[in-house]
């Protein structure tokens, strides 16, 4: 937790900066991810729904067409959840040579934005993902499923109820007794019809009528218990203006939606498993009288994303953008995709994410720290070193020449010498971490301290001779003396060894920046739970990477005992000024880096300039909330 920490990473990069070979990141990538059952999975492998799809091409049950879709409601900003729906949907679909179609599912006119759909699409394309020309609308189809439903009414298959709705709720029944007919359910056809087309003209208030389908109210799938498909509502929706006054309901408009662009795996989230009767029941009936082409789409659903440490309930994420507990939808701690981006993380560390974590049919928690290696490793890879001091104390080289200065060679990568070198000024005075001297040094302590030697990274070892303090006593500049035989690369580096190699910046060149030091934003893995830091309800599992817990999705109001809001992390952000290398002033915003021995960084996307330079943390080089959690 502690945000700075220079030494956490000290290990690592004195192994690197020596000359050892490098590992291939923090943690060395796990060939197997252990599902609930024990049974290990590849995570290139597969999955239930490569299986299904790789035995419908098989069958020719779609004449060898993939075609899946990702149906977000533009009702808000999306969340990392949607990120492993995305990468599910648009992956399957490439991997198969099909099309995923990228489709707003806009049926509720009071809720959704153009504000959202624009930051929807970006984000598609950020994940890496294309459409093509297969963005499509709910609303598109407004006047087909308007026929169908005209369609339906003539079938004796829909009846308009012009019950109030607290009538309808009290006749809906129970999980355990069926419901109760509507009084209105034997109109004939021809009078639903006529009052069908008085709703769709407006001739109604809000809430005088609702169109159901006739299925069968004693159905021990409440779903199935004539569902309500067209409602009123006199309300201007922000693709059709004022078009409409009536409004088709979610599972009527997604199952026809999705046949109408002859989706062939239609894949959802577990809580729609009930609902998907009622998705066949009004494809097949459309089918059946030619409405609609065969084969129809099928649906499939797999477990959503919970993720510890953060909170994906829309509601939730609204609320704290909306009381200001996060700086907007695109601050870096939130859950959502433009704060990722704005983060640091990258769309590649989300893909080895959903590789990592699979795709499964019963619900679990990831553990956020699966979610931060994923970025770690990713960033590893592409992340050029560059040197920044978070807590500088001044360090004076006594027998170091005032009035010379020299070109220090540093990789921009240890693990890929194609990418070059940049030159770091040296000079007789330099900043430190604060952290890297100790007065008194408890036992294996390998950096400097007072008679103790140091490695500066890429320069020379140099040994303390004394400090001057401040009056609190405080240490204000560290002396010390330099060896010009142990410049690295040089014959004489190897001579003397030193543990301890620290980082450096000549204080005549060192750049003042701002550095946003980001953490988890909630200090506890399951926010607002009863029992937040390991609920009683949920297993634990061992795995070699990270952790993986079964359980449900707690996410909702009803179950949760305590305020969520209690359990934020308030270390979440701090903001530092710290001095960094000239090359970073440079940086193009966006760019990530790794700060040596402290972790990933991005130049902010928004604030970042060459006059006002800011970077954001994306992670640590190394998970330091592990112990303690999740037991
Ligand atoms: P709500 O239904 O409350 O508006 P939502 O998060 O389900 O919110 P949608 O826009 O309906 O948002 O979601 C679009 C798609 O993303 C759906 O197919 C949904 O199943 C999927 N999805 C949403 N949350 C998750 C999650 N946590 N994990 C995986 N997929 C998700
Ligand atoms: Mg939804």
């Amino acid at each position: 937790m502690n945000a700075a920490a220079p030494h956490a990473a000290q290990s690592e990069a004195e192994r690197v900066a020596d000359g050892a070979t490098p590992t291939a990141g923090p943690r060395a990538p796990d060939a197997h991810v252990r599902a609930k059952d024990g049974a290990a999975r590849d995570p290139q492998g597969s999955n239930f729904l490569r299986t299904i799809i790789a035995d419908d091409n098989r069958t020719g049950k779609y004449g060898g067409r993939v075609v899946t879709r990702f149906p977000p409601e533009p009702n808000g900003y999306l969340h990392y959840g949607h990120a492993k729906s995305i990468i599910l949907n648009f992956g399957l679909a490439a991997e198969n040579g099909g099309v995923c179609h990228l489709r707003f599912d806009d049926t509720n006119p009071l809720k959704e934005d153009v504000e959202y759909e624009d930051s929807i699409a970006d984000t598609v394309r950020w994940l890496g993902y294309d459409w093509g020309s297969h963005r499509f609308h709910a609303s598109d189809y407004y006047g087909a499923l308007y026929a169908f439903a005209e369609w339906f009414v003539t079938q004796g298959l829909a009846y308009v109820d012009s019950q109030t709705v607290e009538e309808m709720r009290a006749t809906r029944g129970t999980l355990t007794e069926p419901g109760i007919n509507s009084p209105y359910r034997d109109r004939t056809p021809a009078e639903n019809l006529g009052l069908l087309r008085q709703m769709r003209a407006g001739a109604f208030p809000d809430g005088a009528h609702v169109l159901r389908l006739k299925i069968d109210m004693a159905s021990p799938n409440v779903n199935m218990r004539d569902p309500a498909i067209y409602r009123i509502r006199h309300a201007r929706h922000h693709r059709t203006g004022d078009a409409w006054c009536i409004y088709p309901l979610y599972d009527y408009t997604h199952a026809i939606s999705d046949a109408l662009e002859r989706i062939t795996h239609s894949i959802c989230t577990l809580e729609f498993q009930d609902h998907r009767p009622l998705y066949e029941w009004v494809i097949e009936k459309l089918a059946d009288g030619a409405e609609l082409e065969r084969p129809l789409p099928q649906q499939y659903e797999f477990a959503r994303l919970n993720l510890t440490y953060v909170v994906l309930s829309k509601r939730k994420l609204i609320e704290m953008v909306e009381k200001k507990f996060v700086d907007g939808w695109d601050d870096p701690r939130m859950p959502t995709l433009v704060g990722a981006r704005r983060r640091g993380f990258t769309p590649e560390g989300f893909q080895l994410f959903a590789e990592r974590i699979g795709v499964s049919k019963s619900d679990s928690w990831i553990d956020m720290s699966v979610l931060e290696d994923a970025m770690r490793e990713d960033l590893n890879a592409r992340a050029l070193r560059r040197i920044a001091v978070l807590d500088p104390v001044k360090l004076v080289i006594d027998n170091y020449p005032a009035d010379v200065e020299e070109d220090i060679l540093a990789p921009n990568h240890p693990q890929k010498p194609e990418l070059g070198r940049r030159a770091l000024p040296f000079a007789r005075e330099l900043w430190i971490e604060r952290d890297d001297f100790n007065e008194s040094p408890p036992k294996g302590y390998f950096r400097l301290s007072p008679g103790g030697e140091v490695r500066l990274r890429y320069a020379y070892i140099v040994r303390c001779i004394g400090v001057e303090k401040d009056a609190h006593g405080d240490v204000t500049v560290i002396h010390c003396t330099y060896d010009k035989a142990t410049r690295s690369g040089t014959s004489g580096a190897d001579v003397r060894k030193v543990k301890g190699n620290i980082h450096w910046l000549a204080v005549a060149h060192a750049v003042p920046a701002e550095v946003r030091l980001y953490d988890r934003l909630f200090a506890v893995p399951f926010p607002g739970a009863k029992n937040p830091s390991g609920r009683g309800d949920t297993e634990v599992l061992a795995l070699p990477h990270a952790t993986i817990v079964a359980g449900d999705d707690d996410d909702d109001a009803e179950s949760a005992e305590r305020d969520y809001l209690d359990d934020l992390n308030p270390e979440s952000k701090r903001v530092i000024t710290a001095l960094v290398e000239p090359a970073l002033v440079g940086a193009a915003p966006e760019e990530r880096v790794q700060f040596e021995r402290h972790g990933y960084f991005v130049a902010d996307i928004v604030d970042h300039d060459a006059r006002h330079p800011v970077f954001n943390r994306a992670v640590t080089l190394r998970d330091s909330w592990s112990k303690g959690t999740l037991g």
